[in-house]
């Protein structure tokens, strides 16, 4: 759909647009975002009224290069869905004490080095593009409610190609954002110490 600045802003208040959301980054990237989704005026109010989903995701590192981890070493999350996968590396960067130092990558089919539903970055989040294959998506530009995720859909997260920190990541719950949830991301448990990311070489 195409916004009209002078006509009356989506969001209902009964201003026109340009004088209304229009104004402020995030509400009028909402709805440029929901206008790029919908055919019809109705469509675009529903997307925009719609209450924000908060997506509780359980990371767990299951394998760091040839050493399988054996005792379980997980966080779980809750994210709003229009947190970016490059905002949930970060998220799982901090709580896994990981250093950030490497690129990374989604496999969101769960097959590792699948360029098909790859999302990737590196550390500064840009998206930089190997001549191999098909090239990968940008996590930095892909939010998690884009990824047509729904509860007990599982994928993996890749960090560091070369000393193939691997974690799944599995879909815990999908609801909509509540009263209470002023402060998002949030840990909700952590379970085991990650082991240090250089081995015995620290
Ligand atoms: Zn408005």
């Amino acid at each position: 759909m195409k916004l009209q600045r002078n006509e009356k802003c989506p969001c209902g208040s009964g201003k026109k647009y340009k004088k209304c959301c229009f104004l402020d980054p995030a509400k009028n990237a909402e709805i440029a975002r929901a206008a790029s989704l919908a055919n019809t005026q109705e469509e675009l109010f529903q997307l925009i009224s719609k209450p924000m989903e908060v997506y509780q995701l359980k990371v767990d590192l299951i394998r760091m290069g040839i050493q399988e981890i054996e005792e379980e070493v997980s966080r779980t999350f809750e994210v709003e869905g229009n947190h970016t996968l490059y905002d949930f590396h970060m998220d799982i960067q901090y709580a896994f004490n990981w250093d950030n130092d490497h690129m990374f990558s989604f496999y969101l089919n769960g097959k590792l080095f699948d360029r098909e539903s790859e999302y990737s970055a590196n550390p500064l989040g840009e998206h930089t593009v190997s001549g191999f294959g098909t090239p990968s998506k940008s996590a930095a530009i892909t939010q998690i409610r884009d990824l047509g995720l729904t509860e007990n859909s599982s994928f993996l997260y890749l960090f560091d190609y070369g000393d193939e920190l691997v974690h799944e990541v599995k879909v815990e719950k999908i609801r909509d954002k509540g009263d209470g949830d002023i402060k998002l991301p949030n840990i909700l448990t952590e379970l085991g110490t990650p082991p240090s990311q250089y081995g015995e070489f620290e």
